[in-house]
Parts: structure tokens; C-alpha cells; sequence
């Protein structure tokens, strides 16, 4: 089904993401994981994709194995940071021929010393998104940056370039993790206000492990609230009270946000089949 028609039902949503393995070896693990979190059946699942492309056949194998083998709808990611406009439409077949209607759209991150952008490829992610709609009919969604996007000069041109994705054709928005809800409701009103109307579904990390929180910032530049931090510094070294406490920090961050009108919740659960599975439990009666 596309998340489109998923999202129109105008009931709250709880999505899982989960990323492929590296390598061969590891791939039975993932599977495993994967299949655990689809018996939770979420509304729908996202597979990353791995910088650079190089995970594509996993990212499309566990797309597969979501969609056919455990009857939960598929969002396979898709860069095109490295890949030209042939190689996309490869992919893009691929994906049909799986029987997958929907796609994650975006740029990537550039690669360090990379010459950018390559022969007859795309500059942005709203490049790739009007291509994927003239080329084919898969439902898009986009990536959002609620904190503004690290190499945007401004959050408003940040904002402004994603308008660009909904007039390329993206029908939906994930946000990248926050852990402040008041950031999401300033981004939602801001984005409202230039005419972005298409579903933003709001991003949730759950974070269980100290180590993770680095891992955060770095890759997204997140600002951690002090009373994260707080509990962060309480339990960081106590790993199943940490885990405990993260889980029940994301709850509540989901509640508020659902009490708010927030009707899309994607969480990052990072292939923690028993992490998903408990912050499920803990909505059982709101979602
Ligand atoms: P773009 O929309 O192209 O934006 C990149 C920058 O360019 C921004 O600063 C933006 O303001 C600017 N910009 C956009 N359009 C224009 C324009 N037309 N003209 C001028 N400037 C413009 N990475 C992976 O490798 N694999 C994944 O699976 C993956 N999944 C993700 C899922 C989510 C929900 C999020 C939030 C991020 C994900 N990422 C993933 C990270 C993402 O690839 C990086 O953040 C990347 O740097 C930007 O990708 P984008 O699609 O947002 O790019």
C-alpha cells in the first residue's frame, strides 16, 4: 500500500526503521530482527540505505522480505549522492519488480573529497524526487531537519529548499531524531506558514545506550535538553536502567506529541526488536 493512502486514513501512525547489514555474514541477524519487529505490525517499515550505496542489496532484499514474507508495507531508502540517473532508474525497477510502492528520496552525504555532483546525476534531493515522479509512480517521501540541516546557511533557506521537495512531488516528510518536542512544534508551525501541507512524521530515537547520544549529535547536531542529560548522567553507566529510562523518555515524548496532534511517529529502532516491541506496549492504548 503507499504510505500516502496509509497517512490519509487520518489515524495516528507508529512506523520501525531498521538498516541493513555490511556484510553477508551478518545478514541472518538483521533478517531475524527485522522479522521481530514486523510482528509488532507497525504501520509501515523503513530499510536505510548505506552511505554510498554499497548496502543497496540488503536494503532491498529486507525491503522485500517486509513487504512479501511479513505483510507489513516497505520504505526502502534510496540515495543518489553516487549514482547517476540510469542507475537510479535500475533501482527504481528493481524495487517494482519486488512489488514495493514506496521510496525514501534522498541526496546522501557527500563524501569527503568527492567531486559532487557527478555526470548526469542530481544536485538535491527535489532533483531526485521530480525524476523518481516522471519515471515512475512510487509514493516519495522526504528527509526534514527540524534543527535545520548542517550545511544549510539558514533554518528558512533549509525550509525554503524543502518546499522544493513537495513541489517535486514528495507526499511525506520524516524528520531527523529531536529530543525536544517544542523544536518540532516551532519547525511544524515555520514549514505550515511557507505552504508545506504534505504529513511530517516526527522522528523518535530511543536512546538505551550512553554511547548512542554521540553518536547523535554527530551525526545529526541535535541539542540534547538538560533533563536527557540529566538522566543520561544518572544512568549512563547502569545499562538496563539506561535502557529503561530511554524507553520511557521516548514514550513521553511520543504521548505529548500525539496529545499535541502529531498524527505520524517514526521510531529509529536501530534493529532493537525489544525496544520497539516495549515502546508499542507502552502505547498499546493511544496508538
Ligand atoms: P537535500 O534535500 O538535497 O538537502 C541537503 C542540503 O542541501 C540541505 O542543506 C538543503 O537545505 C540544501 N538544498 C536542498 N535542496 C536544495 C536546492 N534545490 N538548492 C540549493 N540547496 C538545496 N543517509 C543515508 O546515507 N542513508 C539513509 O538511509 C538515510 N536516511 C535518512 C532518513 C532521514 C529521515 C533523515 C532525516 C536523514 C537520512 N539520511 C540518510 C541522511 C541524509 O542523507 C543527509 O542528511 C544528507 O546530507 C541530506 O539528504 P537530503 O535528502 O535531505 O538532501
Amino acid at each position: 500500500m503507499k504510505i500516502s493512502e496509509i497517512l490519509k486514513q487520518g489515524k495516528p501512525t507508529i512506523s520501525f526503521e531498521v538498516y541493513p547489514p555490511k556484510t553477508e555474514d551478518l545478514f541472518p541477524k538483521h533478517r531475524e530482527a527485522t522479522m521481530k519487529i514486523s510482528s509488532l505490525k507497525p504501520d509501515f517499515m523503513s530499510v536505510t540505505y548505506g552511505a554510498n550505496g554499497g548496502t543497496r542489496k540488503y536494503t532491498f532484499q529486507m525491503a522485500s522480505d517486509i513487504q512479501n514474507d511479513y505483510g507489513v508495507t516497505a520504505l526502502p531508502h534510496i540515495t543518489c549522492v553516487t549514482t547517476d540517473r540510469n542507475g537510479i532508474h535500475e533501482r527504481l525497477d528493481d524495487l517494482k519488480a519486488r512489488g514495493i510502492e514506496n521510496v525514501m528520496a534522498l541526496r546522501g552525504d557527500i563524501p569527503e573529497g568527492y567531486e559532487f555532483p557527478i555526470q548526469n546525476g542530481y544536485h538535491h534531493a527535489n532533483e531526485l524526487m521530480e525524476d523518481i515522479r516522471e519515471y515512475s509512480d512510487f509514493c516519495i517521501g522526504g528527509a526534514c531537519y527540524p534543527e535545520g540541516h548542517p550545511e544549510a546557511p539558514s533554518k528558512q533557506a533549509d525550509m525554503d529548499n524543502l518546499k522544493r521537495k513537495q513541489d517535486a512531488g514528495c507526499s511525506f516528510l520524516t524528520t531527523q531524531m529531536f529530543f525536544d518536542n517544542s523544536i518540532l512544534y516551532s519547525f511544524l508551525y515555520r514549514i505550515r506558514e511557507i505552504g508545506i501541507t504534505i504529513p511530517v512524521l516526527a522522528g523518535i530515537m530511543p536512546i538505551t545506550q550512553k554511547k548512542q547520544i554521540e553518536t547523535a549529535i554527530k551525526l545529526s547536531g541535535t541539542v540534547f535538553p538538560a533533563r536527557f542529560l540529566s538522566i543520561a548522567d544518572k544512568f549512563g553507566d547502569n545499562p538496563k536502567a539506561m535502557k529503561q529510562a530511554g524507553i520511557a523518555y521516548a514514550t513521553e515524548q511520543i504521548i505529548d506529541l500525539v496529545a499535541n496532534g502529531v498524527k505520524g511517529i517514526h521510531v529509529y529502532s536501530m534493529n532493537k526488536p525489544d525496544v520497539a516491541a516495549k515502546i508499542k506496549e507502552n502505547l498499546s492504548e493511544i496508538l
